[in-house]
């Protein structure tokens, strides 16, 4: 099979035709053409995955590809952008109809349920790597960044921290819990939510915001120099999964929470005069998410467990890794 059959066959082809939003000419000429409306800004971020080092060589191609979007469009929700389009430079070291017809399966799914248009790519041989550019808009001067946090602002995050480093050592074998939870565990690894819809409700409340993909340690300390300030997180706020109390071991399961990484939920700032209404969305159901600190005068993230500081880097024994 030739190039261009490939990409007929398994991205062409694969992706329904509708007219996506924008897009005036996509896959099959030599570059797409694309419109964004004129209040609109363009949020771009590009990620590469390499075979090996980003994710098992063996591992399933689905999967592979579900990950590598969702991934990708929770940098998008992290600026307040919507998913519009995305681009696939893809190199394979063969043509493997079965690993290709997996991975269009899973990429177009994901495309499907964000609302995520491919409007084109390379495709080239050579090792397994993976790189997806997704594209998305946000009103003039209404993107989140990582540099509008202000002292006193309240700390949030989305849904559960930890997961996704529990999940990870479920899915290499470290970690077993009985069902449900080794399956919710696995999924929250494999199938990491963008959080898009929270995003849009915080984008007028919050200063500031990033996705946790290092830990919200690493994470947060990330909006802290950005916007040149400290934070002091509550070790005992932090939201955990039934699946990860389950454990039994809460000082690992806060660990996992702080440095594990992998969660990809928001962790954004809220200035005290927009957090009536951010309370309401929580009580209401809207959003989910979490006062876990403050922003404060200072710089790096300190952690505190009843006030006490809680050290991360501690190398003591813990159950769950290897
Ligand atoms: P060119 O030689 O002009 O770079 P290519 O032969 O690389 O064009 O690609 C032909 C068309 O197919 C282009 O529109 C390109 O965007 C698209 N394309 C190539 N590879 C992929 C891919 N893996 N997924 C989606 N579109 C692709
Ligand atoms: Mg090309």
């Amino acid at each position: 099979m030739g190039e261009f059959e490939l990409i007929r066959r398994f991205f062409r082809q694969a992706q329904a035709e509708h007219s996506a939003t924008g897009v005036l000419l996509g896959i099959g000429d030599d570059a797409a053409l694309l419109d964004l409306p004129a209040d609109q800004q363009l949020a771009v971020s590009v990620d590469t995955l390499v075979s090996g080092v980003h994710f098992p060589a063996k591992a399933n191609a689905e999967d592979v590809a579900q990950r590598a979007l969702r991934v990708n469009l929770s940098d998008l929700a992290a600026m307040g952008a919507e998913p519009l389009w995305f681009t696939l430079a893809l190199t394979l070291p063969e043509v493997d109809e079965d690993w290709l017809r997996d991975f269009s399966r899973g990429l177009f799914a994901a495309a499907q349920q964000y609302g995520c248009t491919l409007v084109g790519g390379d495709t080239t041989t050579g090792p397994l790597s993976i790189t997806l550019q997704v594209m998305g808009s946000v009103t003039r001067g209404q993107a989140l960044r990582r540099d509008g946090a202000g002292v006193g602002d309240y700390i949030l995050v989305t849904h559960y921290l930890g997961d996704g480093a529990a999940g990870l050592a479920a899915v290499e074998g470290r970690l077993s819990l009985a069902p449900p939870h080794d399956d919710y565990l696995r999924q929250r690894f494999y199938r990491p939510e963008p959080r898009l819809a929270e995003a849009q409700h915080i984008r007028a409340l919050a200063s500031a915001a990033i996705d946790i993909s290092d830990g919200l340690a690493a994470d947060l300390g990330h909006i802290c120099a950005a916007s040149d300030l400290a934070a002091q997180v509550y070790v005992e706020d932090l939201p955990l999964s039934p699946a990860l109390l389950e454990l039994g071991d809460i000082d690992q399961a806060r660990r996992w929470a702080l440095s594990g990484g992998d969660d990809y939920e928001l962790c954004f700032t809220v200035p005290e005069s927009h957090m009536a209404e951010v309370g309401l969305l929580i009580a209401r159901g809207e959003l989910r998410a979490t006062v876990v600190g403050h922003m404060v005068t200072g710089v790096g993230v300190q952690c505190l467990l009843q006030g006490e500081t809680f050290e991360l880097d501690q190398t003591g024994y813990h159950h769950f890794q290897s």
